[in-house]
């Protein structure tokens, strides 16, 4: 009898507990912020341009060989408005192999790509879920505005902006080398014994 008792208290509570579960796809628990969905490449604001340059180190270490990358010329370099002499040209990913194992993120040194919170992507045929550049950069970008998301490391100066440093900073070189320089303290100092020479 008092373990029948127990037994009810414990699926009283259970009932009356708050539900951790939802009914998808009706309805949509929140992700967390670290969720790895399927890699997205990532978007460089300040460039307005991609980050990822083709240089193909993901596609070469991605294990299910679902990744196909081509570089080009940047033409904003060329312009000097980018740091990155090389860009991305074409790129896509077959999502439909991908093991989504974060692989290509980690070996990428140009924070280029990243396991986004994309996830709602099932298709009918096998083939059906291959990614290209365009698709890839939107998924990214949601991602960046999802998670506040920030680069590593700052960009190295483009050309122009180089030479706009250069050009900032050549009144105060020239400033502090215009001056008249003190004849007497300018000259080297004599040699102990040439007076005598
Ligand atoms: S995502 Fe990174 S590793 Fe992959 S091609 Fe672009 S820059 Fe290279
Ligand atoms: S997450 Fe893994 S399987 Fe998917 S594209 Fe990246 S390296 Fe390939």
């Amino acid at each position: 009898m008092l373990n029948g008792l127990k037994g009810l208290g414990v699926t009283l509570r259970g009932a009356l507990r708050s539900k951790v579960t939802a009914e998808y796809p009706k309805e949509h628990l929140p992700l967390e912020k670290r969720f790895m969905g399927f890699p997205a490449l990532t978007w460089d604001a300040a460039r307005d341009e991609p980050y990822c340059t083709g240089c193909m180190v993901c596609v070469r270490y991605c294990p299910t060989q679902c990744m196909s990358a081509r570089m080009q010329d940047n033409p904003k370099f060329a312009e000097g408005d980018s740091h990155r002499k090389k860009i991305i040209e074409s790129f896509e990913i077959n999502l439909g192999r991908c093991i989504l194992c974060g692989i290509c993120v980690d070996v990428c040194n140009f924070d280029a790509i990243e396991m986004s919170h994309e996830h709602e992507r099932s298709e009918r045929l096998r083939n059906a879920n291959r990614v290209d550049l365009p698709a890839l950069l939107k998924m990214g970008r949601r991602y960046q505005d999802e998670v506040g998301w920030k680069q590593s490391k700052p960009n190295p100066a483009s050309p122009n902006e180089r030479e706009a440093a250069k050009t900032a900073a050549e009144p105060a070189i020239s400033g502090t080398s215009g001056e008249p320089r003190d004849q007497e303290g300018s000259s080297p100092p004599e040699k102990p014994g040439e007076d005598a020479a």
